[in-house]
């Protein structure tokens, strides 16, 4: 049972604890606080969150504050494993109950579900409805999840038949409220989720799509090289995180991957080519930071859910902004700066045209081409162009994206365009980019001279300029539709009408000015990466052992090590530097689990680089932790467990503390009886009274009698 007799802000609180408690989060995110009040209060409701947003808080959070579990269906069985693995590291009892485990362990788990030892259960679609038909109706079920939910319309993306059935959900618990949530912002596939679920009188949340701390960047008709420098520059910044980069096809995946690899980084594929076990291998590698790039088709990346994903690379232009949006929205779902790159090249709109002429839906496909066309090749801020996209204004320029950091320098380009149109002109709107470029350049190759295009008047005109320039501003001139691409003639470029006024110089032309790429931070020799690492601060030196630490514990636990802590608590811990106990556990992001379990390596690390005693810690400061176990609830027993100790010695600490007046909740350490004891003892013979007292009860005990006896004189 969901606590539903609750005041809502009685709700707010305990829901704002349990965040503080488990996942060390300071504060709710806009929306979530809304939709955990409604849900438990007993509506349906539907939750519309990009990527990286948080949506699972929104059932998590209930799930601790209902007495029953809470069920969670999935769609992929990698993102259950990996969703159960973050949980129970945040201290949360989950299970998954799945096809890779026995049918013993599946039913060990389902049989434990009545006893409130499981709060969160996932569980995948066929396996939950298979258990609808044997599950007893008063199973202690306090709410129904229905992660990815726009698989269940025929609208989506992802549509899976046997998500229909979920619906039968209603018929077998009328009761128990049903949360549907999806990245996905299609509007005819959010109405579609709710009337599939037969979700009446259900709340529908939607949450802003910005991921502010992406950046966004694209490259325009980028070379072969540049493209790799680029993400060569990008491995060697975050040398500790990893990325994606997403192709077009096999082998594009293939052929960069190779690249990569003879460039000395640790590389691997992944596309719909490879059997399930090489896929799962490259998956699990990268998820334990086993390698820094997976160079990879679409079919990567639904099931994975790791957080410290720094940066994605479109080495092609993506057939539509949903699925560039769901891909960049892979990286930095931490929270922390993450970098993402397009490649746009003229070539990927003609193959993606040519799909679209191939298959079904052309007009709509069409249109979504055109759409993130326009993205790529906007002048203004591009965060603005994609959340428009999605319905959302954003009222002001990001300042994280190219077009914001980098805004266009612009000129008049009349005799640019002019000569450019003239020579499309000449050769009878015959030739595509790469020869135009040629002709204005006065190159020589034999195609141009055997095709006679030497001889026309504007051969050579653009000889001043680079390849790249003339790209560049060619590129503009299909852009501001002066240039068309006849996709149906071979890709020859044809001047428009509009074109034409510009040739006869009724228009005037601005264009944005050609900035040299900057691909030298990409092109490192050896000898400056070894003067590289001489330079490390002693912040850089700090995170990789942090990094090095982390590694260890999640070998130890047998997790990958983002579940250990993610990349914006690693450098929160290089920013602020804790050094005992109660400043690491003062940290965003750090549950109460994790704080037990990671403070003595982290804060030891960061003690030792500060050159504090060999990474041991002051009595004041261990006293301290005891202090902060003890407000968190643990009993003097678990904290002597916890922190390795003798009991005793968790009881000076008391002691210490209440003589100090910042300890007085004395009836949780010491029973009435025994201070009365201790009292008596002492008004009789103070001289004997410890020894004598010490075989009937633990020193420690004594020691707090006495503490607490000053206590109250002084009080
Ligand atoms: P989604 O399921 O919507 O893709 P997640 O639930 O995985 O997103 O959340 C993305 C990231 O945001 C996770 O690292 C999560 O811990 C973090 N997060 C969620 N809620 C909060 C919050 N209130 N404060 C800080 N971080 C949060
Ligand atoms: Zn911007």
């Amino acid at each position: 049972m969901l606590p539903s007799q609750l005041s809502e802000q009685e709700i707010k609180e305990r829901a704002t604890g349990l965040l503080r408690r488990f996942f060390g989060y300071s504060s709710f995110r806009p929306l979530q606080l809304d939709i955990i009040t409604d849900v438990v209060k007993g509506h349906d409701l539907t939750v519309l969150m990009p990527t990286g947003g948080g949506k699972s808080i929104c059932y998590q959070i209930p799930a601790l504050l209902g007495s029953g579990f809470t069920i969670v269906v999935s769609p992929l069985l990698s993102l259950m494993k990996d969703q159960t693995e973050a949980l129970l590291a945040c201290g949360i009892p989950a299970a998954s109950v799945n096809s890779m485990q026995s049918d013993e362990v599946n039913n060990d788990i389902l049989r434990k579900l009545s006893t409130g030892k499981i709060k969160v259960l996932y569980i995948s679609p066929e396996r939950l409805l298979l258990e609808l038909d044997r599950w007893s109706r008063d199973l202690p079920v306090d709410l129904i999840a229905i992660d990815e939910a726009h698989c269940i319309s025929q609208w989506g993306h992802d549509f899976r038949p046997v998500y229909t059935q979920l619906s039968r959900i209603k018929e077998v618990f009328p009761d128990v409220p049903v949360m549907a949530l999806t990245a996905t912002a299609d509007r005819l596939t959010r109405d579609d989720i709710s009337a599939q679920l037969r979700l009446s009188n259900h709340k529908s949340y939607i949450g802003s799509f910005d991921r502010p701390n992406l950046s966004l960047k694209v490259l325009v008709n980028p070379g072969k090289t540049q493209k790799l420098n680029i993400i060569s520059a990008l491995i060697e910044k975050y040398r500790f995180g990893a990325g994606v980069v997403y192709c077009m096809s096999r082998k594009g995946a293939e052929s960069m991957n190779k690249e990569l690899t003879e460039r000395g980084y640790k590389s691997a594929v992944y596309h719909a080519g490879l059997s399930a076990d090489e896929r799962n291998t490259t998956q699990e590698l990268f998820a334990n930071d086993r390698i820094q790039v997976v160079c990879a088709t679409i079919a990567f990346g639904m099931g994975i859910d790791k957080s410290n994903i720094r940066w994605v690379v479109h080495n092609n232009l993506p057939k539509n902004i949903e699925s560039y949006y769901q891909e960049i929205g892979r990286a930095g779902r931490d929270g922390a700066k993450a970098e993402t790159v397009m490649f746009y090249s003229y070539s990927d709109v003609i193959t993606l045209q040519s799909f679209i002429d191939a298959g079904a839906q052309k007009s709509i496909n069409a249109e979504k081409l055109e759409r993130i066309k326009a993205y790529a090749e906007s002048n203004v801020c591009r965060r603005r162009v994609l959340l428009s996209y999605f319905n959302e204004i954003l009222p002001h320029d990001c300042g994280n994206c190219d077009v914001c950091t980098n805004p266009p320098v612009r000129f008049d380009g009349k005799i640019v365009a002019q000569k450019a149109l003239s020579a499309v002109v000449r050769t009878d709107q015959k030739v595509g980019i790469t020869m135009l470029i040629d002709i204005l350049r006065g190159m020589s190759g034999s195609e141009l001279v055997s095709k006679g295009f030497h001889l026309i008047k504007t051969y050579g005109v653009g000889r001043e300029m680079s390849f790249g320039q003339w790209n560049h501003y060619i590129s503009q001139l299909i852009q501001l539709g002066m240039l068309e691409i006849a996709y149906e003639d071979h890709n020859h470029l044809r001047v428009t009408p509009y074109g034409m006024q510009v040739l006869k110089g009724e228009i005037e032309v601005s264009l944005a000015k050609y900035v040299q790429p900057d691909t030298a931070s990409g092109r490192r020799t050896k000898k400056s990466r070894y003067e590289e690492t001489r330079k490390l601060s002693s912040d850089d030196l700090l995170r990789i052992n942090l990094v090095k630490a982390r590694e260890d514990l999640a070998k130890k636990e047998g997790i990958a090590p983002y579940l250990v802590v993610n990349d914006l608590v690693l450098e929160s811990i290089v920013r602020l530097k804790p050094c005992d106990m109660e400043s690491f556990a003062a940290i965003e992001g750090i549950g109460e689990r994790r704080v037990i379990r990671y403070w003595k390596k982290f804060v030891g690390e960061v003690r030792k680089s500060l050159g504090l005693s060999g990474g041991g810690l002051s009595a004041g400061a261990t006293v301290k932790e005891t202090r902060w176990l003890l407000e968190k609830g643990f009993s003097p027993a678990e904290i002597a467990d916890i922190k390795g100790v003798k009991i005793n010695t968790i009881y000076n600490h008391i002691a210490e503390l209440i003589d100090d007046d910042m300890y007085s909740d004395f009836s949780r350490i010491i029973t009435r009886r025994d201070y009365l004891r201790v009292m008596d003892e002492y008004e009789k013979n103070p001289d004997t009274a410890t020894e004598k007292l010490k075989e009937e009860m633990q020193y420690g005990i004594i020691k707090i009698a006495l503490a607490v006896s000053r206590y109250l004189i002084r009080h």
